[in-house]
């Protein structure tokens, strides 16, 4: 069964090809969806919206930290689709600091992409959600909201992806009327370029000793999560944070 026949979606950070952002527009693809591949670099988005299964997908530059950038991209996208769907917010950059460490650049740097470019992009595409009745927004948070970091972010990270459930509570509740949707993801340790080459052996030893499922994550078991949440399955489900952590904190 196809769960997203006739949708299109929107994937913020999506062009790293490991990334969870890459593997959600694969399976939302897969699904039948339309996918728009938004990322920093014009032809690694190109690359990988050229990438997924089917046809009609595009790709486009935005750094989501940009207001009036975020603005162009997704009225370009409603001008070509018409009609968007879904918005994923999964950009995100992390930074493996210590509380005093963190300085005003990494502050707003960390807040920004994450949390501000979370804002932004659902600024863009809510009117349009709103004026259709419909619409699903996914937002990547981490267990590092949950637990207080112990992975790799630094706590501005944790403020960040905290700020974010706080943010996808407050849209599901304003925007719940308009038949808009709002729920976040709180991936644990995954596998993925964030933090590839940055991990000591033993920092990865010290993590994987704290998942109950014994092995990190993958992007296709973050996708999963996300497909649910896009898709009407969940139609009754919005302010939600969906744990996708392997039972590295149960609560
Ligand atoms: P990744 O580094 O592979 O991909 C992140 C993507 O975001 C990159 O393609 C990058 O170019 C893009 N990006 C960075 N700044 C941007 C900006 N200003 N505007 C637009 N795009 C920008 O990382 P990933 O592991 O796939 O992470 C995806 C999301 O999941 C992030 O929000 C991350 O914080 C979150 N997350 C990841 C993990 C994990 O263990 N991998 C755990 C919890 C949460």
């Amino acid at each position: 069964m196809k769960l997203l026949d006739g949708m299109t979606a929107i994937i913020t950070g999506a062009a790293s090809p490991r990334g969870l952002g890459k593997a959600t527009a694969r399976l939302f693809a897969q699904h039948g969806a339309r996918v728009a591949i938004l990322d920093l670099d014009a032809d690694e988005a190109a690359e990988a919206a050229a990438d997924l299964p089917g046809a009609g997908h595009t790709s486009g530059v935005c750094d989501v930290t940009d207001k009036a950038a975020c603005d162009t991209v997704v009225a370009d996208i409603i001008a070509q689709w018409g009609q968007v769907d879904v918005l994923v917010n999964n950009a995100g950059i992390t930074q493996p600091l210590k509380l005093m460490e963190i300085t005003p650049h990494n502050y707003d740097a960390v807040l920004d992409v994450n949390l501000r470019g979370t804002l932004y992009m659902s600024q863009a595409v809510i009117p349009h959600m709103r004026s259709r009745g419909q619409g699903s927004i996914v937002n990547m948070s981490s267990v590092s909201a949950q637990r207080g970091g112990g992975i790799f972010g630094g706590p501005h990270y944790s403020a960040a992806k905290a700020g974010i459930l706080g943010l996808t509570k407050a849209m599901a509740r304003e925007l719940a009327a308009a038949g808009v949707r709002s729920n976040a993801i709180c991936p644990g340790f995954i596998a993925t370029d964030i933090t590839a080459g940055k991990l000591t052996d033993d920092m990865r030893a010290q993590v994987l000793a704290g998942i109950p499922m014994g092995r990190a994550g993958t992007a296709e078991d973050v996708a999963g999560c996300a497909l649910f949440l896009a898709s009407n399955l969940s139609a009754y489900v919005t302010g939600s944070e969906v744990d996708v952590n392997g039972g590295s904190l149960i609560h």
